[in-house]
């Protein structure tokens, strides 16, 4: 591709341009490099399971838009269905047979959800299952879990995962005490004892904003039972999960029905989406049905939903069983050549998701069950095996907490490239 004109082929040059007009040069936080150092690669574009800087140079890509890209980048699929899809137009403000269908997918491949709502991004379909679970239920408290994600939804940022932990933040400057006075934070992996006050218990089934952390055996059945106890909601928050680790998300993984259900990422093809799903009764509290109001000028957008209906199509069966074979064989590569250097990591693995735990605070091998584990990662130890990586031409998430994501473009030759790079950069990284 060519840059567009008066765009200098220097990462350092465009970044050092983005920073003077967006702030910290970058439109979602943990996209900076605050957390490894040094200054991010600006990408020109994406094939399959790479990316391309400004300069040119080429990288093995496990970022994959933090999940939303699951075919490799610019399927074609997914591209053809988008450049369709545009020439009818990109929005109308009315309904379209392209939202019934996406909806259509989703509530055949996910039971629970009798009914879906489309929106534009996880953090939408998070906020509004606070306020549908709020106002279903007449009450106030939120039960979230220490280290799991949510987005940037103010009543679930009373501690986050994701971004905030990386950069170190409780909570964040700007989210009033009263947003989250009706938030409890409660620890990963241990059922809490809810009482008649709690609307809702929101939870990441799999959580893979602190490095992929497996719900323990027993976890999510013990939290259905106990929100049936006090007629409280689960939410499962699937926004990485569903639709990644098989046909039916973590919630037929795992055999746990939810109240409701948020998604994001996998949805959307690479667009921006989000989407809440449920139980028939709760899902028409929703305006103009109920009481709780909810609308988007661009929910349910043509383009979003052409892509994802696209992706959704190629994901089969089949697909998820390679998929989980190639999770499977990234971690096995990458423990093999931590273990060769001497560099202390785990790389647990929980079907299709793939995580990251450096250093040797829990033994090696040992992968965490919370947050608490999660954050004894050796945070130095990520940075210099992330540079050393990028240097070898492998993108991972400038962050040590991020999943590591698998596509359909990581080919047993890729992932094989994959390994050979961290056998070198897992030296370099040893030796500083
Ligand atoms: C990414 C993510 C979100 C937020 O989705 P956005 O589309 O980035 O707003 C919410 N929950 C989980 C579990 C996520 O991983």
């Amino acid at each position: 591709m060519t840059l567009p004109p008066g765009v200098p082929a220097s990462n350092a040059e465009v970044f050092a341009r983005s920073c003077a007009v967006i702030p910290g040069g970058v439109n979602s936080s943990i996209r900076a490099f605050k957390a490894v150092g040094g200054t991010p690669y600006v990408v020109d574009r994406a094939e399959g399971p790479y990316v391309w800087d400004v300069e040119g140079t080429r990288y093995i890509d496990l970022v994959q838009s933090y999940g939303a890209i699951i075919l490799g980048h610019a399927h074609p699929a997914v591209t053809g269905a988008l450049a369709a899809a545009a020439a009818g137009g990109t929005s109308y403000g009315a309904p379209t047979p392209g939202e019934m269908l996406l909806a259509e997918e989703i509530s055949a491949r996910v039971p629970s959800c009798e009914r879906v709502r489309l929106m534009n991004s996880g953090t939408e379909a998070t906020s509004t299952a606070v306020r549908l679970a709020r106002g279903y239920t007449g009450r106030d408290r939120i039960v979230i879990f220490h280290g799991n994600f949510h987005g940037a939804t103010d009543a679930l940022l009373a501690a986050g995962g994701s971004g905030v932990a990386t950069l170190g933040l409780p909570g964040t400057a700007g989210v009033p005490a009263a947003a989250v006075s009706e938030t409890m934070v409660v620890p990963y992996n241990v059922v809490p004892q809810l009482d008649e006050s709690v609307a809702a218990v929101f939870v990441e089934p799999v959580a893979a904003n602190m490095g992929v952390v497996a719900p323990a055996p027993g976890f999510l059945e013990g939290l259905r039972a106990e929100c049936d106890r006090v007629g409280a909601l689960l939410v499962f928050d699937e926004v990485i999960t569903g639709f990644r680790l098989g046909t039916g998300g973590a919630q037929e993984r795992f055999g746990v029905r939810p109240d409701l259900t948020t998604f994001g990422k996998v949805i959307g093809g690479g667009l921006p989406i989000g989407a809440v799903g449920g139980r028939r009764e709760i899902m028409e509290t929703l305006s103009p049905l109920g009481k709780v109001f909810h609308a988007g000028t661009l929910a349910g957008n043509p383009l979003a939903t052409a892509a994802g209906r696209a992706a959704l199509a190629e994901l089969t069966p089949a697909v998820y069983e390679l998929l989980a074979g190639r999770a499977a064989r990234l971690s096995t590569v990458l423990q093999a050549a931590c273990d060769a250097a001497g560099f202390p990591a785990t790389f647990p693995v929980v079907g299709t998701l793939v995580g990251m735990h450096f250093g040797s605070a829990l033994g090696n091998g040992t992968a965490p069950t919370n947050f608490a584990e999660a954050t004894t990662t050796d945070e130095a130890a990520y940075a210099r095996f992330f540079h050393a990586m990028l240097a070898e031409g492998v993108a991972l998430a400038p962050g040590a907490y991020e999943a590591l994501f698998v596509g359909l473009g990581h080919t047993d030759d890729v992932i094989a490239a994959i390994g050979a790079a961290a056998a070198r950069a897992a030296r370099v990284a040893a030796a500083a």
